[in-house]
């Protein structure tokens, strides 16, 4: 027969129409990347269900996102049509493995209609037990156990599986106990977390032979995509399935694999033949999607690590351009940059939808994102929020409108307990409902309840105290430079100590971020002018998908390709990342570098890779090293097209030219430098005490606004309150009562509280 599917066979290469025909038996692609692993794959699909081989429903395939599950199923569909429908076993590990699990929820306890709870759910829980059997939560912050349930879940690890070494990894050998708990707690709740789909998934497969038999036989054929990037615990289920038939395909690329640090394990790929012996390998070298360059320059550069399967690689395609690396003088320099060539793309006739910048972590976007804004270049970030819309910078940014604009209710409401200071949903409507009754912003109700007994003790004074720091922030936003404030704020308001004690490699990043706003701060003068400037950016772009430069982490852009790409930020520190060089192993400096060839090999056509001389970091002048990567790359096809050029000597040049940018900076704007040793914060806090006086008129003032009494009650009248009943006015001051409630004593209260009895 000839069909679509036949034509897609018949525009293979020979290895790849292998890995097609080969049906029966274990089948393991291992290939370097964009040599046609996933169109295999993909081919592979088709062709089962158009040969009859099996039904769309008796197939399971695995990628690695949903985004490479939808374009699986898209292209599939163009070979066999609606057939596609039925294939409810296309997905990620973790929707199949929900898929599985309502089948045989009760084998473990659970429900059919069990709950995934989410990451917030999940520490709101861990909180609770550990506050519960009296554990330090500052000390072992519920983020930390919730990670080493995590890693402990993707090894395939239940809790009496750990061993003394994993026990100890949480509060002194409580890891166990912790574990066991929580599970427990997820029964009784009738939920699970993300880790349980395929960690209960597996100990239904283990211990109930007929469930385990019943899947044998259904999947008759299962394939995985980017399968060097499985980990334990996938990889267990994995073999359970695939253990009956024997009919396994699974393709995958060592030096591709980027997720350790999430619990992924090269030695699946090792495993594999021993696991299914008599597995047919089958290796790819044609590379379809680089030029002749790129692909040169990101196997010269893989071929650094010492811990690879090693592989060839080759490419009829023509030559193309050299890799370029463009040194820069800054951040700004480097976004200006990338900004304009992409422009002179786009004049070109480049699509927009076929230029991507990948980056090595999050922050780095926002650099970009204002740039594009500035010169109206249409862009969308991928696999995370734009800068200005995560979680962690929305909330920097509310205590900052609080600071500008005390009637900002809406920022305020954002920030009122974050970080966690102990202030629930009824200290809040306590509030809201002051601020309504009163006709007053509640910032300042917040103040005005502090003198009543609308509220326990306990919220009136938090909120009482949270408004002292409004107050004296305030003051010194008068003074401060914007990014210094934001950075006083953050740590006096306990944000940063918050994040820090999360020990977590988001937690992390999100610190990242922070310090990246401060960095976008130090542009402006006032606190005015910048929020001004974010609340255009932030306006800008909610039209639909148009053609869009795209913006994504390396790590997001697995699997994917474009034609032109650029990598920004090439130095060390950035990429190889500060992290990877603390920790300071081998094995981490080579996961960067896997991480440099996928991000390379991402480049169709042309690949620019950019570094800074230097960064601004906390207010601070940093010059930066280029990353040993670039180093790496062989010569001959590499451009060094720069305004600064690569070599130590013309950084030397440069910096004769310019001089030192911090001596410069220093000269033309003295108020810009900060230089902060460790000590800084605790100068600063020496510095507030300094000034107790004014801090406490401050308060004062804003606490003492001239309320005016209602005219219809006074001194003896008999009223109603809704919490505390019927009382008698014993004095009256402004709005404020106090009364001798008939139940309850003599209370402070806000009149517009009370109606005449
Ligand atoms: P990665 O390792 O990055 O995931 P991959 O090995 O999965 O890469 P694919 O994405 O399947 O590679 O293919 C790379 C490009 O090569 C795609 O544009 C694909 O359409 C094209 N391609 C694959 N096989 C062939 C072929 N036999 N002839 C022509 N083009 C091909
Ligand atoms: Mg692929």
């Amino acid at each position: 027969s000839s069909g679509p599917a036949e034509t897609m066979i018949g525009g293979l290469n020979e290895p790849q129409r292998e890995a097609v025909l080969t049906t029966e038996g274990p089948v393991l692609m291992l290939a370097g990347a964009g040599t046609g692993k996933t169109a295999a794959l993909t081919t592979r699909l088709a062709h089962l269900v158009r040969e009859r081989l099996a039904w769309p429903s008796e197939i399971l395939c695995v990628t690695f996102t949903n985004r490479a599950a939808r374009e699986m199923r898209e292209r599939v569909g163009h070979m066999i049509g609606p057939a596609v429908e039925g294939m409810p076993w296309l997905g990620t590990f973790h929707s199949v493995a929900a898929k599985m699990l309502r089948r045989h929820a009760e084998l473990v306890g659970l429900q059919s209609n069990y709950t995934i709870i989410d990451t917030d759910d999940q520490l709101r829980l861990l909180k609770q037990l550990i506050v519960a059997e009296n554990v330090d939560e500052k000390r072992f912050p519920a983020k930390q156990l919730a990670g080493c349930i995590d890693r402990w879940k993707n090894r395939g690890l239940n809790p009496g599986d750990l061993d003394a070494g994993e026990n100890e990894a949480y509060a002194n050998g409580k890891g166990r106990k912790f574990y066991q708990l929580y599970q427990d707690r997820l029964k009784a709740v009738n939920a699970c977390d993300f880790g349980d789909l395929l960690l209960h998934m597996l100990n239904i497969l283990r211990t109930h032979r007929d469930v385990l038999d019943q899947y044998q036989q259904r999947f008759k054929y299962v394939m995985v995509d980017e399968y060097q990037d499985t980990n334990q615990v996938q990889y267990l289920w994995l073999r359970l399935i695939a253990q009956g038939r024997q009919n396994i395909c699974v393709v995958g690329d060592d030096d591709q694999s980027i997720y350790s640090w999430r619990g992924a394990e090269v030695a699946n790929i090792l495993r594999f033949e021993k696991d299914f012996p008599g597995a047919k390998v089958i290796k790819l070298e044609q590379n379809y999607r680089s030029t002749p360059q790129i692909l040169a320059a990101a196997s010269g550069l893989i071929d650094e690590n010492t811990q690879r399967l090693g592989k060839t690689l080759w490419t009829t395609r023509h030559a193309g351009d050299k890799v370029r690396v463009i040194g820069v003088w800054d951040g700004p320099e480097e976004a200006r940059r990338i900004g304009e060539d992409i422009e002179r793309l786009e004049r070109e006739g480049a699509p927009l939808d076929q230029i991507a910048i990948l980056v090595r972590a999050q922050y780095q976007t926002r650099e970009f994102e204002d740039r594009f804004i500035s010169i109206g270049l249409k862009y969308r970030i991928v696999g995370g929020f734009r800068f200005y819309e995560r979680a962690e910078i929305r909330d920097a940014l509310a205590y900052l409108r609080v600071i500008a604009q005390p009637q900002d209710d809406l920022a305020f409401e954002r920030i009122y307990n974050a970080p966690k200071r102990g202030l629930g949903a009824k200290a809040l409507e306590a509030l809201h409902t002051l601020a309504r009754r009163q006709n007053i912003p509640m910032t300042r109700a917040a103040i005005e309840i502090a003198d009543t007994d609308e509220l326990p003790a306990r919220p009136r004074n938090t909120f009482l105290a949270l408004m002292r720091d409004f107050a004296r922030w305030r003051d010194l936003s008068a003074t401060e430079k914007p990014s210094d404030l934001l950075r006083t704020v953050m740590d006096e308001c306990g944000y940063t100590d918050a994040l820090q004690a999360e020990k977590s490699a988001e937690a992390t990043g999100r610190l990242e971020n922070l310090a990246e706003l401060a960095r976008a701060m130090e542009e402006y003068d006032t606190l005015g002018e910048f929020l001004e400037h974010v609340s255009l950016v932030m306006d800008n772009e909610k039209s639909a998908d148009d053609e869009k430069v795209t913006i994504m982490t390396m790590h997001a852009a697995k699997g994917l390709e474009f034609d032109n790409v650029f990598l920004p930020g090439w130095e060390e520190g950035v990429f190889p990342s500060q992290r990877a060089l603390d920790e300071g192993g081998l094995a981490s400096l080579e996961e960067e570098r896997r991480l440099a060839y996928v991000a390379i090999t991402r480049a169709r056509r042309k690949c620019t890779i950019v570094h800074a001389a230097n960064r601004r970091i906390y207010g601070q002048w940093n010059s930066s090293i280029p990353s040993r990567f670039i180093a790496e790359l062989p010569e001959e096809h590499v451009d060094s097209e720069t305004t600064l050029s690569g070599g130590a000597s013309l950084w030397r040049a440069q910096w004769s030219e310019h001089g030192d940018p911090f001596a410069e900076v220093a000269r033309t704007q003295p108020s810009r430098i900060v230089t902060r040793g460790p000590g800084w914060q605790r100068a600063a806090a020496k510095e507030f005490d300094t000034k107790p006086k004014r801090v406490a008129e401050s308060t004062r003032s804003a606490a003492s606004f001239a309320a005016k009494p209602r005219g219809d009650i006074s001194v003896g009248d008999r009223v109603f309150h809704e919490k505390f009943g019927y009382g008698a006015v014993a004095a009256q001051e402004g709005n404020k009562l106090e009364i001798d409630f008939e139940h309850s004593g003599r209370k402070r209260v806000i009149d517009s509280f009370v109606k005449p009895a």
